[in-house]
């Protein structure tokens, strides 16, 4: 009775059968419950054991645990059992012999329903699959870390990399993978094991990665670390590789079309300004200084008009060159546009040690550019301002130094010179200036003033030179040396000139001088008023309405206006000449003082520089100098005329040596109109 009970309450269904056909003949409730059988219906109907099971399974079953029995003692197996409605489900059935007083051999046989257990595994299973699949197939390299290295990877990490076998590198720190450094320049070791660091602290890591495969070659990835504890506990690292060659060559041509100059292949002015301010930093660290030079090709837009473009296109290669190969490594030669170059030189600590590398810059231009058969020689002006000493700011320095180049052009070219506050002060000057000659003919700040100019073989005045005076309320009196550069420069001296043209001639006709011969009065004209198509019509127009006669006046015309080179320009003065004005050649001496110039152009009059004048009783080759001006103008059919005169030892001299006309202080000062009209009329 006792053991009755203890087999009514097992946990597990247990039943017990004749091992002779199975039938049960004794079963528990959890038998019932197990199997959906009422009792009755278990002894009604005489169930066996092996009714309790899938058919399919049933008669294996029988002779596997009879023989089990007999060999083993026992038998146990999972076996897909089945209940009354006929739905399987797995169980585990354990059977023991034992010898029944009444129905001899009996078996005890005992089910566990393992369904739930058996699902589980089997999800797992298929989930294992599944990774093991993605894992394999893969088309990025997977690898798991432990213990900082490598202990399982993928087919693609060897198709990667270029191994056969995993052993080849299995079992490595991950930095062995990789080159000795990282392109930010850090080791590669010590850089692994901070992203592992990263990774394991923040969840996740993603970065790029230079690795190198089996035969060396170095390629980037992007890497992806998740950190990951196994069921046994263990701390791993899943790394995941994503090859970006080719991403990153997008990405670096990009970056490259962004900050390079495609013609040279020089950092552009974004680039270079950026390395600028790196330099800065720096230097400030070290206290330092930054060198920032502006360089710009001499005439290359007379090359480009003239050559065309392509050649233009090779000179501008040819520079790049030329800097780089000057320059050291570190420094920086960037290219601003059209020929405009810069140069960065940092870890200066003198300015005197950049002198060696300007004059080296300067040099390199010494050598002809070849163009097909043509050798060309181009020359380069530069500008040079410092940090910290002249600005602060990377746009600071790149104007100051454009200032000193620009001082540079002014002073004949091929050369250098270092910013100064005093060139500031010029460009602060200029542009005052240029602020307040804006309008300035409208507010009649301008009027002339007239110098005779006399014969003087008999020092009777023949004509005057007008000379343009500037009042500004602001400004108050400005040299005309001053204010006609900038009229120049912005195109304001085509007004002003006209101004000039109109009321001279209308002085003259005003003083009505009295006739023994023409009177002259002459002007002078910037070579940037030959460009103005107006320019001969303006002055017809003149003519005209004073009722001059057109030997009445001349031109004062500076050798400037014919090293423009223009075409325009020679016929501009092939029709003055036609129309019957005279041209004098002015400030003879101060520029290139070309004969071929005199020849080829309808000069009538040649004026000698007062600069030349002024030392003519003291200066013996000053004197030779004016002698030969005067036989050469002569030679030439020139008259002559000598300016700046202010004492009568150099009239004399002049006299002397056959000087036709003289201008100056000593025979009379620059003075207003209505003056100039009394003097002509207490003259004659
Ligand atoms: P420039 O053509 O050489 O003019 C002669 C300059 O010499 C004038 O200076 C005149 O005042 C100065 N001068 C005359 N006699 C003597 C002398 O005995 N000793 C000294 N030391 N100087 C003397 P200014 O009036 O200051 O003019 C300077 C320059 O400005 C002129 O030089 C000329 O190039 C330019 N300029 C003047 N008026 C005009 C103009 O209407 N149009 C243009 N384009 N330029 C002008
Ligand atoms: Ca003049
Ligand atoms: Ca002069």
């Amino acid at each position: 009775m006792f053991y009755r009970d203890i087999f009514n309450h097992l946990p597990e269904s247990a039943c017990i059968c004749r091992a002779a056909d199975g039938l049960v003949i004794y079963n528990n409730p959890k038998f019932e419950t197990l199997f959906g059988f009422g009792q009755e219906e278990i002894n009604e109907s005489s169930l066996t054991l092996f009714d309790t099971t899938n058919v399919k399974h049933a008669p294996q079953l029988k002779e596997n645990i009879a023989n089990s029995i007999s060999n083993e003692g026992s038998w146990s197996g999972e076996i897909l059992s089945q209940k009354k409605d006929g739905s399987a489900f797995w169980s585990k059935i354990t059977v023991s012999p034992f010898e029944h007083p009444e129905d001899g051999l009996v078996w005890i046989a005992m089910h566990e329903d393992i369904s739930d257990k058996k699902q589980a595994l089997e999800t797992l299973e298929k989930s294992e699959k599944k990774y093991r699949d993605l894992f394999e197939n893969s088309r990025d390299a997977i690898l798991i870390i432990e213990n900082e290295t490598f202990v399982e990877c993928n087919q693609a990490t060897l198709d990667m990399l270029g191994y056969k076998d995993k052993g080849e590198f299995l079992q490595q720190h991950p930095s062995k993978l990789s080159p000795p450094k990282q392109p930010d320049g850090r080791s590669s070791d010590e850089k692994a094991d901070e992203m592992m660091r990263i990774a394991l602290e923040e969840g996740s890591n993603r970065f790029e990665w230079d690795h190198v495969r089996a035969n060396g070659e170095v390629f980037p990835v992007e890497v992806l670390l998740t950190p990951l504890v196994t069921e046994k506990g263990v701390q791993q690292i899943h790394c995941v590789w994503r090859d970006i060659t080719i991403q990153k060559k997008q990405r670096d041509q990009i970056l490259y079309q962004a900050c390079y100059d495609s013609l040279s292949g020089l950092p552009n002015r974004m680039l270079a300004l950026d390395r600028l301010e790196q330099l800065i930093k720096e230097s400030h660290r070290r206290d330092t200084k930054v060198a920032v030079l502006f360089l710009d090709l001499d005439n290359f837009k007379k090359v480009n008009d003239t050559l065309g473009h392509e050649w233009g296109d090779k000179i501008l290669e040819e520079t790049a060159k030329r800097l780089k190969n000057v320059l050291r490594d570190e420094d920086t030669v960037g290219r601003l546009g059209g020929d405009e170059f810069i140069i960065l030189l940092g870890k200066i600590n003198d300015p005197y040690d950049v002198n060696p590398i300007v004059h080296n810059l300067v040099e390199s231009f010494r050598l002809p550019f070849y163009l097909d058969q043509r050798e060309l020689i181009l020359t380069a002006s530069i500008g040079i301002a410092f940090y910290p000493d002249d600005a602060k700011t990377s746009s600071d320095l790149l104007r100051l130094a454009d200032t000193a180049m620009y001082h540079t052009k002014q002073f004949g070219r091929n050369n250098f010179h270092f910013y100064t506050d005093q060139m500031n002060k010029e460009a602060e000057r200029k542009l005052l200036l240029e602020e307040h000659l804006h309008g300035a003919v409208e507010r009649g700040e301008f009027t002339l003033a007239f110098q005779p100019i006399l014969k003087l073989a008999d020092e009777k005045i023949v004509g005057a030179e007008a000379l343009l005076r500037w009042h500004n309320p602001v400004l108050a009196q400005v040299r005309p040396d001053e204010f006609i550069a900038v009229a120049e420069q912005t195109g304001r001296i085509v007004q002003i000139g006209e101004f000039v043209v109109t009321e001279a001639l209308k002085a003259v006709a005003k003083w009505q001088p009295k006739d023994n011969g023409v009177f002259r009065i002459a002007v002078n004209v910037s070579p940037r008023q030959f460009r103005d198509p107006n320019l001969l019509s303006c002055i017809q127009q003149n003519l005209k309405t004073t009722n001059l006669r057109s030997d009445a006046l001349k031109l004062e015309i500076t050798e400037g206006v014919l090293l423009s080179g223009l075409a325009t320009v020679a016929e501009t003065l092939e029709q003055l000449n036609h129309m019957g004005i005279g041209l004098v050649m002015d400030d003879f001496g101060t520029g290139y003082s070309s004969m071929s110039y005199l020849r080829s152009y309808p000069f009538d009059t040649l004026k000698i520089d007062r600069s030349f004048i002024n030392d003519v009783h003291t200066d013996k080759a000053d004197r030779e100098l004016v002698c030969a001006i005067i036989n050469l103008a002569h030679s030439l059919g020139l008259k002559v005329v000598a300016e700046g005169v202010e004492t009568a030892e150099q009239g004399e001299f002049l006299k002397e040596h056959g000087c036709d006309f003289v201008q100056g202080f000593y025979y009379g000062r620059p003075i207003s109109e209505e003056e100039f009209g009394r003097l002509l009329n207490s003259f004659n």
